[in-house]
């Protein structure tokens, strides 16, 4: 059986549109596809009269060396939101299948999933946040095509095992893809599972570049996968995904030099991250605050509301998670430079001692 029998029959069918660029990529004089034949003005947008390529091929080199993958294991998109959206519409049918996710988690597997009419079971994550794999797999019907497992998670900041993953990857063999949403990865002490890609066909990664790579308004996302996937995916993609100035964008972030920046970066939030728990566990009205393998605290609070107004009349917004299963009393913060972080202390010590006056 090959992973593609858990595809839409109707998507492994689908004869996908076929793009200029497509067709045909060379040449000395581009007359096939109606673009301008003059650049726009400025240097801003330079080479932005033509359409950009599919995959742009320097791209597509650089995230393989990086994530370590073969170039027919990737796909670059716009964000890894557009590629957990095109999972779902390629493997749920509207109506009948469904994705399973571990609540608290990351909220557009879910909107995805809604948008396509595909259901969405849930599996809460235990008290600690911890994944229960046996209670996953207790789930999985024959509706479930996609099981998502954000990790380290988004909002808890926990994280999953190398050997759950690989005990989930292994009982889904045959029945459900399992993704594996790696967008904090960057600050966790453990690497990627990209490495079991090779061994598993059910597999698939998910990458981004708006976290660790400072690219968040560039839009660039990867999905890691058999190349049967990936081939797929592409069938339903718009022709053009990736604007040329994201794309030099990544480029640069991704260069040597932008390289060593990111790290340094990472290494500073990482630092931060355990002073900033520290710290604020020492606030009065902290009741918690959750260990964290991503660029985020979550923080439970005596009165996460007044603590909320409290920073957001400092003019600091923070994001109230207090909608999520198990985290009716947090806040999740995220690590910024130490000068801002200084100003997080700041404001909490301040309506600390406000209120003990009071
Ligand atoms: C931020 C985030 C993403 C990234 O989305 P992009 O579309 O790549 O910006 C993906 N998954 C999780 C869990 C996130 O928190």
């Amino acid at each position: 059986m090959s992973v593609l029998d858990l595809a839409r029959a109707e998507i492994r069918a689908l004869q996908p549109y076929s793009s200029a660029r497509m067709e045909a990529s060379g040449g000395r004089l581009l007359l096939n596809a109606n673009e301008s034949a003059w650049a726009p003005t400025g240097d801003v947008g330079t080479g932005c009269n033509r359409y950009p390529q599919p995959q742009p091929s320097a791209l597509v080199d650089v995230l393989a060396r990086l994530y370590d993958v073969r170039r027919e294991q990737l796909l670059v998109g716009r964000g890894s939101d557009e590629a957990i959206d095109l999972l779902v519409r390629a493997f749920c049918r509207a109506g009948r299948d469904a994705i399973l996710i571990q609540p608290p988690t990351f909220g557009m597997y879910a909107v995805s999933a809604r948008i396509q009419d595909a259901a969405v079971v849930e599996v809460p994550l235990r008290g600690d946040f911890t994944l229960d794999v046996d209670a996953v797999l207790a789930a999985v019907t024959d509706a479930v095509k996609l099981v998502f497992v954000c990790t380290p998670n988004n909002p808890a900041g926990s994280v999953v095992s190398r050997d759950d993953i690989e005990r989930l990857v292994r009982a889904l063999d045959g029945r459900a893809l399992l993704v594996v949403d790696e967008a904090y990865v960057e600050f966790a002490d453990e690497g990627s599972v990209a490495d079991l890609l090779d061994r598993h066909d059910n597999l698939a990664v998910l990458r981004t570049l708006s976290k660790a790579w400072a690219l968040a308004g560039a839009r660039i996302g990867c999905l890691l996968a058999h190349p049967d996937v990936i081939a797929l995916l592409r069938r339903i993609m718009p022709p053009y995904p990736l604007p040329l100035p994201s794309v030099d964008a990544a480029l640069l972030a991704l260069s040597g030099w932008g390289q060593a920046n990111a790290r340094a970066h990472i290494d500073v939030v990482r630092s931060e991250r355990a002073r900033m728990r520290a710290a604020l566990a020492r606030l009065p009205g902290v009741r918690d605050v959750l260990p964290s393998q991503a660029n985020f605290l979550t923080v439970r609070f005596d009165d996460a509301e007044a603590a909320y107004r409290r920073l957001f009349d400092a003019g600091i917004v923070v994001r109230d998670v207090r909608r999520y299963p198990g985290l009716g009393d947090a806040l999740r913060i995220t690590i910024g430079a130490p000068a801002d972080n200084a100003q997080v202390l700041a404001v909490l010590a301040s309506s600390a001692t406000v209120r003990g006056a009071a």
